[in-house]
């Protein structure tokens, strides 16, 4: 081991406080601090943001992280100040005044990590600024908003691809938890990171039961399952639309379980409050749309629920995956029906986007749909889409490995149709 590796392990233990890199942070970190780029694939609650924490803190210079979440940018920069780091952030929740102060902070090379949201990147005033100044690494954050096929696409990370031609001597990182071949050839391509070094973790996630139940009267299958297997636990549960988001709601608190509703469609002060409350408070459920989640850090999530159809293994993987960060048992449950399917098939259809598009979108749906008709491992199959195939038994924790559904037996009705 080099000086750069132990310095960046006497951070790992300074600053943070931790005895040991998990996985392949110490590898990406060496990578990036010797200055090469990086595409880092690892599931949520992995650690991906000390991949570019650590580098930013042991090569000379500011650390600038693009990031979409906004929302929490304050607390992620108050948490990095609370551990004795220079941070700061620019969004658009701070006044003339609180921007000012950190682009003087910045140029005195008085900040270790610089928190930017990507429509800053594509403002002259902000280059200029960062030329200005000196970069130790660029992080790019929830690099899967660059994919236009992902429900998270952000225009403005398709400017990002501009700061390698600006920057050739800045190392440059991308960090996502969405594991398609497919999202992450976008990623290397959009963000022009050619000769990246690609870091994948394994997505398994061992912790996590996934279960998929027939839907029948879906609110009541959900309140049954809450209140055998996870009274009192703080958890999600995931709808496709506002109103049954609200619905939803509604009938868990009035069945005595603590629930708050989260949808775009609400004012901006309340997501916020019952965003804080779901992380500091104990059992407390959140129903929501897909809007809810991204970036969120809450070790005790003890189950996520879909009470529809996500559209793609790829959210149904991000969402199931905000259970379980702390390791302990959690559960993936979700009540499916056809009319699930119907209804979204129809939905692509007469939905925006061209022929390419929709056709992609169905595709995205048939895998989804695979997943819920499968007979075999549930978990082994989710690795199997994601290009991991898993070892060839069964995890022995999925419904599927537990109660093997009743198959139709395909061998013994070919033999009986041939020996008639
Ligand atoms: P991700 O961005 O991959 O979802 P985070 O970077 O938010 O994950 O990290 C998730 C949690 O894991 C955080 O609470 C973080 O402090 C913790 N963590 C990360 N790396 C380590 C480590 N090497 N040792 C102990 N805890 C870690
Ligand atoms: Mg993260």
């Amino acid at each position: 081991p080099g000086a750069v590796d132990s310095e960046a392990l006497a951070t790992l233990h300074r600053v943070f406080g931790f005895d040991a890199f998990r996985g392949e942070q110490q590898a990406i970190v060496e990578h990036v601090v010797a200055g090469g780029d990086a595409v880092v694939l690892m599931p949520t609650g992995a650690g991906k943001s000390l991949c570019y924490q650590i580098p930013a803190l042991v090569r000379p210079g500011t650390g600038v992280v693009v990031s979409p979440l906004i929302a929490l940018m304050q607390d992620q920069v108050d948490a990095l100040r609370a551990l004795g780091v220079r941070a700061g952030f620019m969004n658009s929740t701070q006044d003339f005044d609180e921007r000012r102060m950190v682009e003087a902070e910045f140029l005195a090379g008085e900040l270790d990590l610089l928190y930017l949201a990507p429509e800053r990147l594509r403002l002259d005033a902000t280059l200029d600024l960062l030329s200005r100044g000196k970069i130790s690494v660029f992080a790019i954050d929830e690099a899967h908003c660059v994919s236009q096929w992902g429900h998270d696409f952000r225009p403005d990370y398709l400017s990002l691809s501009l700061l390698g031609e600006r920057w050739p001597d800045v190392p440059r990182i991308a960090l996502t938890a969405t594991a398609t071949r497919a999202t992450h050839e976008e990623i290397t391509q959009r963000l022009n990171l050619p000769t990246a070094r690609h870091f994948v973790a394994s997505f398994d996630r061992p912790n996590i039961q996934y279960r998929i139940v027939p839907k029948a009267d879906p609110k009541k299958q959900l309140l049954a399952f809450l209140r055998e297997e996870h009274p009192g636990d703080a958890g999600i549960v995931y709808c496709l639309s506002r109103n049954s988001v609200e619905r939803t709601a509604e009938f868990l608190t009035a069945n005595g379980i603590q629930a708050v509703p989260y949808h775009a469609g609400l004012d901006a002060s309340v997501r916020a409050a019952h965003q804080s409350r779901f992380l500091r408070e104990d059992g407390l459920v959140v129903v929501a749309t897909i809007a809810f989640g991204m970036g969120i850090d809450k070790p005790d999530v003890r189950f996520v629920a879909h009470l529809d159809l996500p559209k793609s293994i790829e959210g149904y993987y991000q969402e199931t995956g905000r259970a379980g960060r702390d390791g302990l048992p959690s559960t993936a449950w979700m009540a499916y029906g056809l009319n699930d399917v119907i209804q979204q098939r129809k939905l692509i259809q007469s939905g925006e986007g061209d022929e390419a598009f929709r056709r992609r979108a169905a595709a995205h749906l048939d895998a989804m749909l695979a997943l819920c008709e499968t007979a075999r491992c549930r978990r082994g199959q989710l690795l199997a889409y994601f290009g991991q195939d898993a070892a060839a038994e069964a995890c022995g924790n999925c419904d599927t490995c537990l109660t093997p559904p009743e198959t139709w037996d395909g061998t013994v009705a070919a033999q009986k149709v041939l020996s008639t």
